[in-house]
């Protein structure tokens, strides 16, 4: 028989899907279904049911939160908060180095900001040396993402040497998909962590607080996982807040990248002055829009909604304008992002703090860890200290990404997708260590964190 003489029933019936798949439509194999594991509907002790649960209470105007036990649906080897580009490079890495990882995503992909952020273009693994000549410092699992995105359709473009490339976001949240399942990391997306776990006894040789876990916020309520090494890689440092942990709050530009369509469709008269419509990316006629938008508070909900209706607004009426200009009505706008493009919030307050003067000038680290490129390549690259990556009060948690110790001048440079992939890289190299020392991440042996991330492709100068 062939497809088109099935009925609707017969062909789910036919590819083994059953009527219930019928919303993801019949693209979806057998195949892809295949990995479903949750055959019952409720697991005993991780859910919240009517009769246990704690509701907040109004008193006196006040609104408190009651004490109750919150169920553990995880206990791992190395925590990793956050799926940006720091975060799936940390998971990888600690899973690499051979021990259990789980990573937690508030929202439906990974990639953070360079997927549901749009931010598509890779600046900052380039750095020019002392003798003039080019050198790709960020290497490792950043370098291998790359690779593995130019064996994809449409996965990268202006991969040459001294360029930045420019990705897809789709293709980049299909590839960290599958690095991180080849990985065996424990993935739970749609998981808001909205808290830190200390352990009830402080460190015996420092005095300060011990992180053991986070908490998440799912549809089943806060669930407890348990952790021996927390990485926050949320980009704003919510869990080393929670966690108590020193940091400084910063305001930076916050706006919201979109992408057009058709652009290989715009035939002006000459002398016609064509709006902005962004730059190339690896799919013909799709551009990217950049927004740099004002310096706001990424942490304040008021502001970041304010900012998202606004954005949205100006993108429309710069749509608009676009479309009216004399040959440039099939542009259509494809994408504007998911997630709002926010830059610098939190910054951990660390043991060592890089300074953009410092990095400009060589300086250099006893504890170096990972290396950083130049915004455009054209300067040194710059010595990543362990002790940008871990807390200077609290035990047991590292970070990655934007949110790593540095002077609001290195916020630049620290803040771009390749450093964030190697500060990533660092982190999660030295949260497996930390596990197999038996040791807090303060006390980890860098000798050995360097010879496995080296292990692992990474450049360290
Ligand atoms: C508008 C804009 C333009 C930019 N332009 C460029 C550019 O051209 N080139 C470049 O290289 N870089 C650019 N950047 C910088 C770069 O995109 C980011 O700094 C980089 O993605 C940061 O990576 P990250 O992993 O540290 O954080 P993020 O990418 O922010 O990832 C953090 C992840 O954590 C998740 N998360 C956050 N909070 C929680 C929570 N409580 N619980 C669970 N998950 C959580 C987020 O959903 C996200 O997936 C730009 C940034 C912006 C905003």
């Amino acid at each position: 028989m062939k497809l088109s003489e099935l009925s609707r029933r017969d062909w789910f019936k036919n590819v083994g899907l059953g009527l219930g798949a019928a919303a993801v439509g019949a693209s979806v194999s057998q195949d892809a279904n295949a990995d479903f594991v949750t055959k019952k509907a409720a697991q005993p002790g991780t859910e919240y049911t009517g009769k246990d649960a704690v509701p907040c209470t109004l008193s006196d105007g006040k609104v408190s939160r009651p004490a109750s036990v919150i169920p553990t649906i995880s206990e791992t080897d190395v925590l990793v908060v956050g799926g940006g580009p720091a975060g799936c490079c940390a998971a990888i890495a600690a899973a690499r180095a051979g021990v259990k990882v789980t990573l937690v995503e508030r929202y439906n992909h990974f990639g953070g900001l360079a997927t549901g952020g749009l931010v598509l273009i890779i600046l900052g693994h380039w750095t020019t040396n002392k003798a003039g000549e080019k050198v790709q410092v960020v290497q490792g699992i950043g370098e291998e993402m790359m690779k593995r995105l130019e064996g994809l359709p449409n996965g990268i473009c202006n991969r040459n040497f001294g360029r930045n490339p420019t990705i897809d976001a789709e293709v980049y949240k299909y590839l960290l998909v599958e690095m991180l399942m080849e990985s065996n990391i424990e993935l739970f997306l749609h998981s808001w962590a909205i808290d830190a776990i200390v352990d009830d006894s402080p460190d015996a040789k420092t005095g300060n607080p011990v992180v053991k876990g986070a908490v998440i916020q799912t549809k089943l309520g806060p669930q407890a996982i348990l952790a021996k090494q927390v990485i926050d890689t949320t980009g704003d440092g919510d869990v080393f807040a929670y966690a108590g942990c020193a940091y400084t709050r910063r305001l930076y530009h916050i706006g919201l990248p979109c992408r057009l369509g058709n652009t290989d469709k715009i035939h002006v008269e000459p002398g016609t002055k064509v709006p902005y419509i962004g730059d190339i990316t690896p799919i013909k006629g799709v551009r990217w829009l950049n927004m740099q938008g004002p310096d706001a508070d990424g942490l304040d909900v008021r502001e970041l909604t304010k900012l998202e209706l606004n954005s949205r607004r100006q993108i429309w009426k710069n749509y608009i304008n676009l479309k009216n200009t004399p040959g440039c009505e099939d542009v259509f706008l494809m994408e504007t992002a998911p997630q709002l493009g926010v830059r610098i919030t939190r910054v951990l307050e660390g043991t060592e703090e890089m300074t953009l003067e410092g990095a400009k000038a060589g300086q250099t680290f006893d504890s170096c860890v990972g290396y950083g490129g130049a915004w455009q390549g054209d300067h040194i690259g710059w010595q990543i200290p362990y002790g940008a990556l871990i807390s200077k009060n609290v035990e047991n948690i590292l970070t990655g990404g934007r949110s790593i110790c540095g002077a609001p001048s290195m916020s630049e440079l620290l803040r771009v997708i390749p450093n964030c992939w190697s500060s990533g890289h660092s982190a999660g190299v030295a949260a497996a260590c930390a596990v197999k020392q038996n040791c807090t991440a303060r006390d980890v042996n860098l000798n050995e964190v360097r010879r496995v991330l080296k292990e692992q492709g990474a450049y360290l100068g």
